[in-house]
């Protein structure tokens, strides 16, 4: 067997020590005599799972009581539709478009009321992100919504926008337990796990109770009324099971690593070492405002289409896979998620540096 360094934007590397895990519990969960993704999620094991997972993910981000974790399924793509379903009471809300996952939520929302576009970073191919102090936000929008990571364009909101006393919305799945986080500055934060924490097929919704109603847009379907799952902790119907104990298990992974400053420390250190050559290098660069810098999604170029081509085959030839950017921006992206090793960065790294020793001779 031999693992890849993988720098795949999502699904993503998970840790190994969670994957071995996984197979040994694989036919035989704790002497249950059948695989988690083969028990009742309605059964007293699978409660310890989900309710387990559920402590864990409260104690690393330190959830105020008054917020509901929820574990859907859908995707973030389907959040785009569900966030205005449940919180656009009003049938107005602003949007800051920062990238594609940004927009795409913005003309979902489009579907359901009055989207409002306050800030966009389209001008520059979303390479920055835009000064949010002084928003034209009016006192009839539900919320304000954010992509705070941008998976896509390397972009991070370093600072929330100021929302004028609105609640905030916050797509985070590609930054999601990269870092702590402060849950009470939003009225809810979503992530698709399949960057950051898990197998794709499950989201994690975590969202103040006071906007739990029943009061949602007419013709929003039971499973995408947020009330419904809250009521029945997240078990109204069949959950992503085995998606969930992945998760828990990434969880109590980053729990015994030092929970999220730690993890903060280390995604900082991976950061800094691959900034800190795309600014000193003379054939890549990076391709994002230095202070919007993303710590998981680090986008570069050569400038060169034929060269970047060359440079991804050849890196994947040596064990350094998924490195082509995103189809609509080109170049390169290394995602360098949670579970991505120092050792991978570095390595990464000294691969760049002689191939770019071998372009200049
Ligand atoms: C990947 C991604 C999405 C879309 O996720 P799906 O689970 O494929 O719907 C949305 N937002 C962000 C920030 C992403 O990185």
């Amino acid at each position: 067997m031999s693992r890849v360094y993988n720098f795949s934007a999502g699904p993503a590397v998970l840790p190994e020590e969670v994957l071995r895990e996984a197979a040994e519990e694989m036919l035989d969960y704790k002497g249950c005599g059948m695989s988690v993704m083969e028990m009742s999620h309605r059964s007293k094991v699978y409660d310890g799972i989900i309710k387990g997972a559920e402590a864990d993910l409260r104690a690393l981000l330190q959830i105020p009581d008054n917020y509901k974790v929820l574990f859907l399924q859908g995707g973030a793509s389907l959040v785009f539709a569900s966030v205005p379903m449940n919180l656009m009471k009003n049938r107005k809300a602003g949007y800051i478009l920062t990238g594609q996952w940004a927009k795409k939520a913005f003309a979902e929302a489009k579907i359901y009321g009055e989207a409002v576009e306050l800030a966009s970073s389209a001008d520059k191919t979303f390479s920055y992100i835009p000064d949010c102090s002084d928003l034209p936000i009016t006192e009839d929008m539900d919320y304000v919504y954010i992509c705070e990571n941008n998976t896509i364009y390397g972009t991070k909101f370093h600072k929330l926008p100021d929302t004028k006393g609105k609640i905030l919305v916050s797509d985070v799945s590609s930054c999601f337990l990269s870092e702590p986080m402060d849950i009470s500055a939003y009225g809810m934060v979503y992530a698709g796990v399949q960057k950051n924490v898990g197998p794709a097929g499950t989201q994690i919704v975590i969202i103040r109770e006071d906007l739990l109603t029943d009061d949602v847009l007419p013709g929003t379907p039971t499973m995408m009324k947020y009330k419904v799952h809250a009521d029945n902790d997240s078990l109204y119907n069949t959950p992503p099971s085995y998606g969930i104990y992945i998760c828990g298990k990434v969880f109590q992974w980053l729990r015994k690593n030092g929970g999220l400053t730690a993890m903060k420390e280390r995604n900082e250190k991976k950061a800094q070492i691959l900034y800190d050559y795309l600014d000193e290098s003379k054939l890549f660069r990076g391709t994002v405002r230095k202070e919007d810098r993303s710590l998981m999604n680090v986008p570069f170029v050569t400038g060169s289409e034929e060269l970047d081509a060359k440079f991804v085959k050849e890196a994947s030839a040596a064990g350094f896979v998924n490195l082509k950017g995103h189809r609509t921006v080109g170049g390169m992206r290394a995602s360098i998620y949670n579970a991505m090793p120092v050792e991978g960065v570095e390595k990464l790294v000294a691969f760049m540096k002689e191939f770019e020793k071998n372009e200049q001779v």
